[in-house]
């Protein structure tokens, strides 16, 4: 876990307004002022430090970077008192968020990268197509909040990207590793330069569409939704959000399957168009079962 959010610088357009419009967020002001020196940014953009006081704008972004999640809890501090009744069921969960880096430990959460294998394990290969599986990359889960429903430390997610399949055992492999464990780090399908996540606890929503537009002319921020759930981020535990309807799976003992977390793509490995992978395990001795749910928009 990480004991504190970056700070976040934001490249604003129209600096001097009333309510300066979001472009960007870094967490250095160093890379804030090397983005409005790229040429990217909107002429006359500035440089503000965010705070809860900052007068703001905001236009949807993804929570991709650790200083987007800065501008996230600081939205949510500015806005308590309007926003207060539209925070439904509460839910705290660990949102993974990624960096580029070059160094991790073998069963570190990343995507891509190289890909932890057995000793001596092949590249997994889709039953399906024949092809090879993409590596979507590696949820860790020891420590984390659902470590006692997890089979091992750490997840490896595979998955047929040319297949799409939806759940079942044809094109998707989950592969639980345990420190200690003889591996090798492999290439393949998927293990391009790594992204390596840090975990945040922090208190997710439910969204409800219809309040959209409410929240959205009451704050003039079209983020909203992006900044009350995480239905399409990489998260461990929290709610469980289903972008179609719901497919909980059901053990082979019978029982519904527990939500471990979710993942979503990386590069041009998506799942689907914005789609999000719904990891789930039955904790029987029997069973030690794990299964991944696709659902796209
Ligand atoms: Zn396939
Ligand atoms: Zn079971």
């Amino acid at each position: 876990m990480e004991p504190e959010l970056p700070p976040a610088w934001l490249v604003v357009r129209e600096p001097k307004s009333k309510q300066p419009n979001l472009s960007a967020a870094f967490a250095s002001k160093q890379d804030a002022e090397a983005y409005l020196a790229s040429g990217d940014a909107w002429p006359g953009s500035g440089i503000i430090l965010d705070s809860p006081e900052a007068k703001l704008r905001l236009s949807a972004f993804p929570l991709a970077e650790p200083a987007h999640v800065t501008v996230r809890e600081n939205w949510l501090k500015r806005h308590d008192k309007k926003l207060e009744p539209y925070l439904k069921v509460p839910k705290s969960c660990e949102l993974l968020v990624y960096v580029n880096g070059t160094d991790y430990a073998p069963l570190a959460s990343r995507k891509a990268g190289l890909c932890p294998l057995r000793k001596g394990e092949q590249w997994p290969a889709c039953s399906e197509c024949g092809k090879a599986l993409g590596y979507a990359g590696v949820i860790r889960f020891a420590g984390s909040r659902e470590s006692q429903w997890s089979h091992g430390d750490a997840l490896v997610v595979f998955y047929c990207f040319e297949c799409m399949p939806a759940d079942g055992d044809a094109g998707i492999r989950l592969t639980w590793l345990k420190d200690g464990d003889a591996l090798e780090l492999a290439k393949g399908r998927g293990s391009g330069p790594a992204r390596i996540a840090s975990n945040w606890e922090l208190t997710e929503y439910v969204w409800d569409w219809e309040q959209d537009e409410k929240i959205g002319q009451l704050l003039h921020d079209q983020a909203a939704y992006a900044f009350f759930t995480f239905m399409w981020s990489t998260k461990i535990g929290g709610n469980l959000l289903w972008i179609q309807e719901d497919e909980t799976p059901t053990c082979r003992c019978g029982k519904k399957m527990h939500y471990l977390g979710q993942i979503s793509g990386h590069g041009d490995l998506e799942f689907g168009d914005c789609g999000v992978g719904y990891l789930f395990s039955c904790s029987k001795k029997k069973c030690l079962d794990t299964k991944m749910v696709v659902q796209c928009s």
